[in-house]
């Protein structure tokens, strides 16, 4: 279809236009393959074959890293040895300066990339012996600017669980605190939520992508908490979609609200790609003076 659609452009634009729709055409696609990605889609790359996740173990952690190691391709080193564990059903949080590589190792978990030394398992099994689908079924994902499609609210919260019913829509709805967006129209889950969702509020698509994921119904969830500021009503919500994301779950967070950090059960504290620290935050405000410079004056307290 994309190399008929291309000879058409190129047999009625002239050439500088044909570069110019070209271009566009690649970035959209692009665009389009980072959101399935995003979203959890099962992927269908040759390769990828669709087998079954396989048992889970009881007993395992969900997740451990053993002397992680990761640079971007063609950058330098930004994860050094990173080890910790994630108990199943714990709550982690992921806390360190900005650029210390807290989302980088949302990153490698997820595989987006592979790290260049080191092992990272899922429920026991090293993440290279799990098929892409297998592994995206296990983890759920919410990055800090989570994107949203031009459509309405049910399409979004479709894209994770096609054939959803009414009921479970707005029971996942609910859990986030965004009842109220299928009700307030005549409309309900058919309102249009605009082009990447600029008719919600930052707190507002970040709730709706923690509600896409709470529909998938993943075990794990890896959660990139937004550094913004939210106003008090939006604050107090996510954090109560968090509190219902976490429910029978395993959470690891990037957290950077003090809040979500006392909450979690361990705390990882990464500096420049290292782990310096972990424990609860107790400990944590005792035994880490970054931990305790972080938790008074880094993390926005709300
Ligand atoms: P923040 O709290 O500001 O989000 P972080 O602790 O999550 O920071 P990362 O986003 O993991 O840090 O970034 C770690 C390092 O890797 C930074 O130096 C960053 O510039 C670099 N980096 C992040 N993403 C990429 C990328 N896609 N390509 C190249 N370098 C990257």
């Amino acid at each position: 279809l994309v190399a008929f659609v291309l000879f058409l452009f190129f047999l009625v634009l002239p050439l500088g236009q044909a570069l110019n729709a070209y271009t566009q055409l690649q970035t959209g696609l692009g665009a389009l393959q980072r959101i399935e990605e995003v979203l959890d889609l099962p992927s269908e790359t040759a390769g990828d074959s669709p087998a079954p996740a396989g048992p889970e173990r009881d007993g395992e952690p969900a997740v451990v890293l053993e002397n992680v190691s990761f640079g971007y391709p063609g950058g330098t080193e930004v994860l050094r040895d990173v080890s910790f564990t994630v108990p199943a059903g714990s709550r982690i949080a992921l806390v360190g300066p900005s650029g210390a590589g807290k989302s980088t190792v949302l990153a490698l978990i997820e595989r987006f990339y592979e790290p260049t030394a080191g092992t990272i398992r899922v429920d026991g099994t090293d993440i290279r012996q799990l098929p892409r689908d297998a592994l995206r079924r296990r983890l759920g994902y919410v990055e800090q600017e989570a994107p949203v499609l031009a459509g309405t609210l049910r399409d979004n919260l479709l894209l994770t669980a096609p054939g959803a019913g009414e009921q479970r829509l707005l029971a996942a709805l609910e859990q986030v605190n965004l009842g109220a967006l299928a009700t307030r129209t005549p409309e309900g889950l058919d309102v249009q939520v605009g082009e990447g969702g600029v008719l919600l509020s930052g707190g507002e698509r970040q709730r709706l992508a923690i509600a896409r994921t709470l529909l998938a119904d993943a075990p794990i969830l890896l959660l990139d908490e937004p550094t913004s500021n939210l106003d008090a009503r939006n604050e107090a919500s996510l954090r109560e979609a968090i509190a219902a994301a976490s429910f029978r779950r395993t959470l690891i967070v990037v957290a950077h609200r003090l809040s979500t950090v006392v909450d979690s059960d361990l705390i990882v504290v990464l500096e420049a790609g290292r782990v310096v620290a972990v424990g609860p935050h107790e400990q944590l405000l005792e035994t880490s003076p970054l931990y305790r410079e972080l938790a008074t004056h880094q993390l926005l307290v709300s």
